[in-house]
C-alpha cells in the first residue's frame, strides 16, 4: 500500500488525486488536506459568484472525494498543526497544491491606505473566504479604481458595476450583496500599465462589459496602433480582445456607469488623509523590450476604493524550499525534492485556467508513478497516522461528509434563485458540525 498526502483540495489537488486514484487503485490511500473544513480552494473562493458554470466543475471533484481510496481531511493546517516533515514521515509522496492566495504588492507609497485592497481580499469578501469575510470595503464614494489588465480585474469591475438583478442566481455572499445594494460607485477605472495589445483578458470574459444591464465600458479609440498592427497578433484569442476593445471604442458608453480603460498608465502613489481618496498615475510608453516605461507626465484620479489586481503568490511553509523571485515553492517540473512534489499555482505561479491544472496535476502524478510503481510497498503509517497525530493535538478533521452537511445547510439558506448562502466562517461551520 502507498499513502499520499496533497495538501490543499483546489483544482489542482482534486486533478492530482484523481489521477493518483486513477493509476494506482487499490494499491493507494490518498488524502486531501485543506486547513478550511470545506473543499474547492479557487473554485469556491476564487472564481466568481456570477460564473456559476465554471464552478460545475467540482461535480467531477465529489466523485473524486467520494471514491473508495481517497478522502478529504479539512480543518487542518500543515505547517500549523502538523509540520510538512510529519506528514512526509506518513506519508510516500506529499503534493502541495495549495494554490497562491496572497496578493501581489504594489510597492508604493499609499498602498497601505484603508479603501487599498488586493484582489484576494477583494475577490475572497464577496466569495465569504473565511480570511476576507470580515473586511469592509468602502462603496459609498463614486470612483473606484482597479489595477491590472487580467481576468481578475475584470471579475472586480463587473461585480462592481452589476445591479443586484444581474447578481440573481449568483452566490454573491449576504453581506456583499447588501453591501453593493447600498454601493454608490458609478464608475470603475481599470488601469493597465501597457496597451491594448498587451492586456491579460480573454475574450468571453471581456465580452461580458458589453452586455451589463446599467454600466458599459468606455475605451479611448486613441491609445490603439493603427488597425492594420492587429493582423500581426498571433495569440488568436488576444486578437479576439483586442477587437471587442476596439468595439467598444467605437460606442460611446451612454448607461449610467462606466467602466473606464486607461491604458498606459501606472499608479505611482495612493493618497488621501486616512484613507485612500486619490491615485497618482504616471503616463507609460512600452519600450522595446516590451516593458512599460514611465513617461514623467502624471495625473491623478479620484478613488474611494482601490482594488489591486496584479497577481498572487503562494506562502512559504517551512519545509519546502521556496523561490523568492517566482513567489511560489522551488520546483523542477513537479519536483521540489524526492517524495515532495507542487502541482497548479503552487509550481507555476498564478497563470491559467481551471483545466490548466488537470495536465499539470496528471504530469506529476505520473512522476509519482514513476517513482514508486503501484503495488510496490511503501510501508508508511499514511491516514491512520495523521489521524492519531490529530487527536493526540485536539485538532478536529471535517471529512467529506461533514462538508455534505455544511452544503444543505449553505443551500437550505440560499435567498430565492441563489444556489447557496455560504457560511464565512470556520467556526460557524464547526459549531453546526458539533465541533466547537
Ligand atoms: P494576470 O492575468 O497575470 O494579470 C495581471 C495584470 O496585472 C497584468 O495586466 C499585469 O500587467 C498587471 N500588473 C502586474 N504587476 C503590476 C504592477 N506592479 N502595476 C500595474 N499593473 C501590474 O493575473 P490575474 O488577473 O490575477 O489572473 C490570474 C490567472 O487567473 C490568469 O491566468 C487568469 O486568466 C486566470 N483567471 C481566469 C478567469 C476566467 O477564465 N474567467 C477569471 C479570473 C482569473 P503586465 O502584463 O504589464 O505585467
Amino acid at each position: 500500500m502507498r499513502h499520499f498526502a496533497i495538501v490543499g483540495s483546489g483544482p489542482a489537488g482534486f486533478y492530482t488525486a484523481e489521477a493518483l486514484a486513477k493509476a494506482y487503485g487499490d494499491a493507494a490511500r490518498i488524502d486531501i488536506i485543506d486547513r478550511l473544513p470545506v473543499p474547492y480552494g479557487l473554485i469556491r473562493f476564487g472564481v466568481a459568484p456570477d460564473h456559476q458554470s465554471i464552478k460545475k466543475v467540482a461535480l467531477r471533484y465529489d466523485k473524486v472525494a467520494e471514491a473508495d481510496n481517497v478522502r478529504f481531511v479539512g480543518n487542518v493546517s500543515i505547517g500549523d498543526a502538523v509540520s510538512v516533515a510529519e506528514l512526509r514521515s506518513l506519508y510516500d509522496a506529499v503534493i502541495m497544491a495549495t494554490g497562491a492566495p496572497h496578493d501581489r504588492r504594489l510597492g508604493i507609497e499609499g498602498e497601505e491606505l484603508p479603501g487599498v485592497l488586493g484582489s484576494a481580499e477583494f475577490v475572497g469578501w464577496y466569495n465569504g473566504h473565511p480570511d476576507h469575510a470580515g473586511h469592509a470595503p468602502p462603496l459609498d464614494g463614486e470612483h473606484a479604481v482597479v489595477i491590472g489588465a487580467g481576468n481578475v480585474a475584470l471579475d472586480v469591475a463587473r461585480i462592481l458595476s452589476k445591479t443586484l438583478d444581474e447578481l440573481e442566481g449568483s452566490d454573491i455572499v449576504a453581506h456583499a450583496y447588501d453591501a453593493l445594494a447600498a454601493s454608490r460607485v458609478r464608475d470603475v477605472t481599470i488601469l493597465a500599465r501597457r496597451g491594448p495589445h498587451q492586456i491579460a483578458m480573454t475574450p468571453k470574459e471581456l465580452g461580458e462589459l458589453g452586455h451589463l444591464e446599467i454600466a458599459c465600458p468606455e475605451v479611448d479609440a486613441a491609445e490603439f496602433p493603427p488597425p492594420e498592427a492587429d493582423d500581426a497578433l498571433e495569440d488568436r484569442g488576444l486578437a479576439k480582445s483586442v477587437g471587442l476593445l476596439r468595439d467598444y471604442a467605437g460606442q460611446p458608453c451612454d448607461k449610467e456607469r462606466a467602466i473606464r480603460f486607461d491604458f498606459f498608465a501606472r499608479p505611482v502613489r495612493i493618497e488621501g488623509a486616512g484613507k485612500v481618496e486619490r491615485v497618482i498615475v504616471e503616463r507609460t510608453r512600452i519600450d522595446d523590450t516590451g516593458r512599460a516605461r514611465g513617461t514623467g507626465e502624471e495625473y491623478e484620479l479620484p478613488a474611494s476604493l482601490v482594488v489591486s489586481c496584479i497577481g498572487y503568490s503562494s506562502p512559504p511553509i517551512e519545509g519546502v524550499a521556496y523561490d523568492h523571485r517566482g513567489g511560489r515553492f522551488a520546483n523542477e517540473g513537479g519536483v521540489i525534492e524526492e517524495g515532495l512534489y507542487a502541482v497548479g499555482w503552487a509550481r507555476r505561479g498564478p497563470t491559467g485556467t481551471i483545466g490548466t491544472n488537470r495536465p499539470d496535476g496528471y504530469e506529476v502524478a505520473g512522476l509519482i508513478e514513476a517513482a514508486m510503481a503501484p503495488g510496490s510497498e511503501g510501508g508508511k503509517a499514511g491516514g491512520e497516522g495523521l489521524d492519531a497525530l490529530l487527536d493526540a493535538r485536539d485538532v478536529h478533521a471535517t471529512g467529506f461528509s461533514d462538508w455534505r452537511k455544511i452544503e444543505a445547510a449553505e443551500e437550505a439558506a440560499a435567498r430565492a434563485g441563489a444556489p447557496r448562502e455560504k457560511m464565512v466562517s470556520t467556526s460557524e461551520m464547526l459549531r453546526l458540525l458539533g465541533h466547537e
